[in-house]
């Protein structure tokens, strides 16, 4: 491999880089709130994230969240909902098609409401860790 194409690494970071907490940015971004200062939103849409923060002007546009939303939704429900679905099936004498429409539902429902909450919570991960271009260096000078 010639040596010119091994990416240089990233620089240490300096006291002019200010601390960004990962806890704080990770809960404000579950929040679908801004990592950087709470108060923005994240969201432009559903699932999309906005460019910039309204309130602080954050460029949020350099996440990759990419599949790790959807392989932790999913993940998580599965943890939680499958267990709960064997105890009702052996426990609860309901109808077939009520029950497993009453579930189909629920599961649903669970993952469109935790999706987004997930993946605030990795783009803040990601804020956090000055991942991507979040550095404020271009995204061709990263490595991850
Ligand atoms: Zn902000």
């Amino acid at each position: 491999m010639p040596i010119e194409t091994i990416a240089a690494p990233r620089p240490l970071p300096t006291a002019a880089e200010p601390d960004r907490p990962v806890w704080q940015s990770m809960m404000r971004g579950a929040a679908l709130r801004c990592p950087a200062c709470g108060y923005g939103r994240m969201f432009r849409a559903y699932l999309k994230v906005a460019d910039e923060c309204t309130a602080c002007g954050e460029e949020l546009h350099h996440h990759r969240a990419d599949d790790a939303p959807p392989y932790f939704t999913i993940t998580i429900i599965g943890h939680i909902l499958l267990p709960l679905i064997w105890w009702s099936s052996t426990t609860i004498a309901a109808p077939p098609l009520w029950f497993w429409s009453f579930w189909v539902v629920a599961i649903i429902a669970s993952c469109l409401v935790t999706l987004p909450v997930i993946k605030g919570a990795l783009v803040g991960l990601q804020w956090s860790r000055r991942m991507h271009g979040f550095s404020g260096l271009p995204d061709s000078e990263h490595r991850m």
